[in-house]
């Protein structure tokens, strides 16, 4: 089956050592490295994954010094007594069979304390403590400490490290105008930024000896206002070669940057150009990044030549086995990584320990896991959307007899109509995936069939699993009958077209998709287009300006919109951290018209008629769409809990506020695993 990927598949030979094959699981900071007592759970987890057979792993960042921290306490490696934990996870990942290098990172002024350095005094955009300037001693002691980090590296076992370059974290801050503002030996021309980077390559070499890996994260692409050109951008991937690195990792895009690089809305492999423009230019081998999540992606990039490996790092979170099911030619039961954001990158930022939407195992290997079940039963579950999928297959999967009753002529719940939804298609591969994974674990799937209470008495179940997900709510004013008024599921999923302008009521995270769909006219979606994305967003890939900037020239929406709440706060605050921000800026650039404070005085011939505050206002629209929140469904509740067997409720129909994938998916998969 190597036959299919076989570029993917090939091993790749370090001189001294070899890769078996082109994966990299990117670092990922998951929360399990900050304290000493997880560190047993992180080497669990990176196991997991060596035993998926990924060819090298880079752990999440790991602090020089504590003014590298990205956060008090985070994880630093600064001495021999620190050594021995690492080792735990350099022996975990080599007794599977991969290779394994830590990833040394410096925050710079991305530090979250205030005893965070950088070339110069200039505060980020996304931090509020002000880094104080290096001075030339200090710049000296953040360079002995990179030295000694990655010798206590060597030390604890680790095959390389991985230095960490780009992403806008101290040594890209030297590198780029935007924040290194020196004139010394260490600011100034490209010569003087890049000196930084060269010198801890250059004595990390010397002090490691040449059978040791060194990556260099390269921000290839900064995507910010004077960040580096590309001749700049070459120069320093031929000094870095000459300093002794082994291989280069691409970077793309500052923290800070208002372009997004990874979410779900961005092309898959949206970036593998700029590697395959720098592959003309340096020798070393080089890794791509950014929204490469299935195999015939990777195998392409590689193919063409665009570069040498493929780094993953959540596609990895959401399914460990993925490169051992690449390798068997089973890609279609690989869970993908739907590019949410939600229970990784999120989870992070709140400080709280990653996992994922589609596999809420991840980082809890040593506590979720789906043993046999001792005492096999027969349990209808009712509901085939996400919490209902995931329950039904873990079940089976432990041995139980699992039917799954589903009113739809097709399993997936409201995911079907997230995939509509333009720069959510991917959450079309979550349904694929249980599609394979109901198959795989023989659970008895029936469609179509809007199961009564009556009829599951009757049949011989041990259990009941209530999964019966929501209903929209119908908020309460005049006119809701009028022919004007629409569900998000008339629109979504029962094909009825809205007109030129359009009120949105509601704006939580089906009220924003709404918009979405709203202004990409339909089947519209940029993230199928890498060009028309590009414009969208003001990537230029012509490389002609700093930090390959270009002017955004979106095109305009084929619609007026208005969203709309009751709510005097910022719409869309309930969504994630790191997607909210894109979708508000996407709805900004297409003219979209948020208003805040809204009372519904009702909808007639003439339109949807507000008032904010004392003003009264007529929106002359040909649809309002409603998408007032969700009320739990639970019709079936009441006559079975009268029966001795006993009824679970999960997902929507358990609760409804604040419902999302991630909970329905971990709610049905725990409860799953107990039962
Ligand atoms: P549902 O998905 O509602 O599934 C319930 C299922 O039960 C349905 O298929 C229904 O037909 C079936 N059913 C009901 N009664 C019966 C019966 N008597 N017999 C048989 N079958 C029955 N969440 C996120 O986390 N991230 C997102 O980005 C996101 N985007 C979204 C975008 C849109 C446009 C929408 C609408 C939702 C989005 N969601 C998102 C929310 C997410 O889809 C829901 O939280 C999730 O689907 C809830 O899962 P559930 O299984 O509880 O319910
Ligand atoms: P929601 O986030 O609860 O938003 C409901 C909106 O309707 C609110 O803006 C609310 O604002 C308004 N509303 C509530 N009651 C109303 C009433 N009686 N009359 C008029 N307006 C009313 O729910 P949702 O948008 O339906 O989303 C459901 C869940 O799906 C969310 O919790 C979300 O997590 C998940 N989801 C997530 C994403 C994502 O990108 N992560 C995307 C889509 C959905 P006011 O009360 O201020 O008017
Ligand atoms: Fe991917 Fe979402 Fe899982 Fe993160 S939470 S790994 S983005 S699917």
């Amino acid at each position: 089956m190597t036959d299919h990927f076989p570029h993917l598949l090939e091993p790749l030979d370090l001189g001294f050592l070899r890769l078996r094959n082109r994966v990299l699981m990117g670092s990922m900071h998951t929360g399990l490295e900050d304290r000493r007592r997880d560190f047993e759970k992180l080497a669990v987890y990176l196991a997991e994954r060596a035993r998926g057979e990924v060819g090298l792993i880079v752990t999440g960042g790991i602090a020089p010094n504590r003014s590298g921290w990205l956060a008090p306490f985070s994880s630093k490696l600064t001495g021999s007594g620190e050594v021995p934990r690492h080792r735990l996870l350099t022996s975990a990942v080599h007794d599977e069979g991969s290779r394994i290098c830590m990833q040394i990172l410096h925050a710079g002024r991305y530090a979250y304390h205030p005893f965070g350095v950088a070339p110069s005094a200039v505060k980020a955009p996304i931090n509020p403590f002000r880094p104080r300037k290096l001075s030339r001693r200090g710049v000296e002691r953040q360079i002995q400490a990179f030295v000694r980090c990655a010798g206590l590296a060597r030390e604890a076992g680790y095959d390389g490290v991985e230095i960490m370059g780009s992403e806008g974290y101290l040594i890209n801050q030297f590198l780029a105008p935007r924040t290194n503002l020196r004139l010394d030996e260490w600011g100034g021309d490209i010569q003087g930024r890049m000196r930084f980077a060269v010198e801890i390559v250059r004595r990390v070499r010397e002090a490691v000896g040449h059978d040791f890996i060194i990556i260099f994260r390269l921000s290839m692409l900064d995507l910010v206002e004077d960040g580096n050109t590309w001749p700049e951008v070459v120069a320093l991937g031929r000094a870095l070669e000459a300093a002794g690195v082994t291989m280069i990792n691409t970077g793309i895009g500052w923290h800070e940057a208002r372009i997004p690089t990874i979410q779900t809305s961005v092309p898959r492999a949206a970036f593998t150009w700029v590697t395959a423009r720098m592959k003309r230019e340096l020798r070393v081998p080089l890794v791509a990044t950014n929204r490469i999540n299935m195999p015939d992606v990777a195998e392409r990039i590689l193919a063409e030549g665009q570069a040498d490996m493929v780094s993953m790092a959540r596609p990895l979170l959401a399914d460990p086995d993925w490169v051992r099911k690449t390798r068997e030619g089973r890609w279609k039961d690989i869970n993908t990584c739907i590019a949410c954001n939600q229970a990784c990158l999120d989870h992070v930022f709140q400080r709280r320990r990653a996992t994922c939407l589609v596999n809420p195992r991840a980082c809890h290997e040593t506590e979720l896991n789906y043993l046999p079940a001792r005492d096999p039963k027969r349990i209808a579950v009712v509901g085939a959307g996400p919490a209902g999928l995931a329950c039904a297959t873990v079940l089976a999967e432990r041995g139980h007899e699992v039917s799954l009753f589903e009113a739809s002529n097709e399993i997936g719940g409201q995911f079907n109509m997230a995939k509509r939804i333009p720069g959510k298609e991917e959450f079309a591969e979550t349904l694929r995936y249980y599609e394979q994974r109901l198959r795989n674990t023989g659970v008895d799937v029936q469609l179509s069939q809007r199961v009564t209470a009556d009829r599951l008495l009757r049949e011989d179940f041990d259990a009941f699993v209530l999964a019966t997900g929501v209903v929209p709510r119908r908020p309460d004013f005049p006119g809701l009958l009028h022919p004007k008024v629409l569900s998000y599921v008339d629109v979504l999923y029962g094909g009825m077209r809205p007109g030129a302008r359009v009120a949105v009521i509601g704006a939580g995270g089906i009220g924003f998709d709404m918009c979405e769909y709203l202004i990409h006219g339909e089947g519209e979606s940029p993230s199928r287009d890498l060009r028309r994305w590009q414009q969208e967003w003001g990537v230029d890939p012509a490389y002609d300006h700093r930090g390959a900037l270009a002017p955004a020239r979106p095109e305009p929406s084929p619609r007026k919109v208005y969203l709309l709440q009751r709510s005097t706060g910022k719409p869309g605050a309930g969504l994630g951290k790191t997607t909210g921000w894109i979708h508000r800026a996407t709805l900004r650039n297409k003219g979209v018209e948020t208003i805040s404070g809204v009372a519904y005085d009702g909808v007639d011939d003439a339109g949807l008629h507000i008032r904010v505050g004392d003003e009264r206002r007529l929106l002359e629209v040909d649809h309002v769409v409603i998408c007032a929140g969700q009320e739990p469904l639970r019709e079936l509740m009441e006559p079975l809990q009268n029966d001795a067997r006993p009824v679970y409720v999960i997902g929507g129909a358990d609760r409804a506020v604040e419902l999302d994938a991630k909970r329905a998916i971990d709610q049905g998969t725990r409860l799953a695993a107990r039962l």
